[in-house]
This record gives structure tokens, C-alpha cells and sequence, in this order.
């Protein structure tokens, strides 16, 4: 398997934005958790198969498809239909992840987990990269992109790693606050250090 770099942050703090610069300038391929939480229970999957199995058909959307919105609310307030789906994803997403870390053809691979500290997920990586910013720049930034109340970003902080938690992990740090933000010189100078660990474990 290729050199992993793990990436996370928390909501807004610049994964995306980070992913992409490695991607565009240096040609690094990404595995991004969200995406594969997502393709694990698309249709004719062993994953919607479970879940169509536990909850009933009418978990599904007429076309086929997994009705997010009425599992989210099946799970809301009911803690052991969210430990069963958790059971059920979390070893699904895991694998496909190894799996398609597998078929990275770049120097390395970066790892995209927003929540890898509160899954656990480091054992996958070589390397856990955070990108870091203060809490008042990733409310500011998530009320602009996604047109929500300070409440609601702060109860979605409150459910994250913190800050501190998430640098207690950290191999390399980004930093992405309002006043550093020279990010492509900072991810420059980590590709450089990647590309030579890459191929030091070769
Ligand atoms: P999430 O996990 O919440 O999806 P993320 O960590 O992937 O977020 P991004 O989507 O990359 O974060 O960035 C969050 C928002 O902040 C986006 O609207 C992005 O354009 C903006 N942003 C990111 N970095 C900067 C920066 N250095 N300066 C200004 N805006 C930024």
C-alpha cells in the first residue's frame, strides 16, 4: 500500500481546501471518508442490503436509494439504532478505505477523515496531518458557506474532537486561520517532506 497521510480537522477548518491543493499542484490522489460512507450504502451493496433488513423497506427512497433523512431520524434519540448502524458502517467504510488506498497510484495518498480522532482511524495512516484553526475563524467560515446560526456550529463543535485533541495526534499541522493563510507554500513544503518519507519506506 502507498504512504498514507491521514487528514483531518474540524468542521470548516480547511480539508477540502487542503485535499485539493495536493491534488491540482502535486498530482496526490485522495481516499475521502464522507464519499465512502456514502458509496457503501448505495444500491445493490451489502451495506443497504443490512440496513433494508433491519429497518424495513420503507428505509428506502422510491427510486431505491437509502432515504437519509428518515434513517437520521430512525437513529435520533434512539442510541442503540445508532450502535447498530455504527457496528454495521464503521467496518464497511474502514475496509473500503484500505481497499481503495490499495489502488493509489501517487508517491502517497492523503486519507481525507474528518472525524479520524473520534474513530480512531490513525492506525491507517503513517503520518496524521491536521489542519488547524481557531474556533472563531471555523464558525465564521461555516455560517458563510452554509447559511447557518452560531448556535448550530458551536453544538456541532461541541460534538467534535477538540482542538487540543486533535493536535495531540498531529505529525505536521496546517495552519488555516484568518492571518496565516499561505497555504500553498505550507503544503509545498509537506509534499517535499512526504515524497522523501515515501520513499525512504519503499
Ligand atoms: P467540512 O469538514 O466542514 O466539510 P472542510 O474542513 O473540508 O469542511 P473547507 O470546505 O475546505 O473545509 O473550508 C470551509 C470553508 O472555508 C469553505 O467555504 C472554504 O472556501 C473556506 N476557507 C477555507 N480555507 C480558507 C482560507 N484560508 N481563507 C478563507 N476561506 C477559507
Amino acid at each position: 500500500m502507498a504512504f498514507v497521510v491521514g487528514l483531518t480537522g474540524g468542521i470548516a477548518s480547511g480539508k477540502t481546501t487542503v485535499a485539493n491543493l495536493f491534488h491540482h499542484h502535486f498530482s496526490i490522489d485522495m481516499v475521502d471518508a464522507d464519499v465512502v460512507a456514502r458509496q457503501v450504502v448505495e444500491p445493490d451493496t451489502p451495506g443497504l442490503a443490512a440496513i433494508v433488513d433491519h429497518f424495513g423497506a420503507e428505509i428506502l427512497l422510491p427510486d431505491g436509494r437509502l432515504n437519509r433523512a428518515r434513517l437520521r431520524e430512525r437513529i435520533f434519540s434512539h442510541p442503540a439504532e445508532k450502535q447498530w448502524l455504527n457496528q454495521l458502517l464503521h467496518p464497511l467504510i474502514r475496509q473500503k478505505m484500505i481497499d481503495d488506498l490499495r489502488c493509489v497510484q501517487s508517491a502517497y495518498a492523503l486519507l481525507v477523515v474528518p472525524l479520524l480522532v473520534e474513530n480512531q482511524l490513525q492506525s491507517l495512516c503513517d503520518r496524521v496531518l491536521v489542519v488547524d484553526v481557531d474556533e472563531q475563524t471555523q464558525i465564521e467560515r461555516t455560517m458563510r458557506r452554509d447559511g447557518v446560526e452560531e448556535t448550530q456550529v458551536k453544538a456541532i463543535l461541541q460534538s467534535q474532537a477538540s482542538r487540543r485533541e486533535r493536535l495531540a495526534i498531529a505529525n505536521d499541522v496546517i495552519k488555516n486561520n484568518a492571518t496565516d493563510q499561505d497555504l500553498l507554500l505550507q503544503v509545498t513544503n509537506l509534499h517535499q517532506k512526504y515524497l522523501a518519507m515515501s520513499q525512504q519506506n519503499r
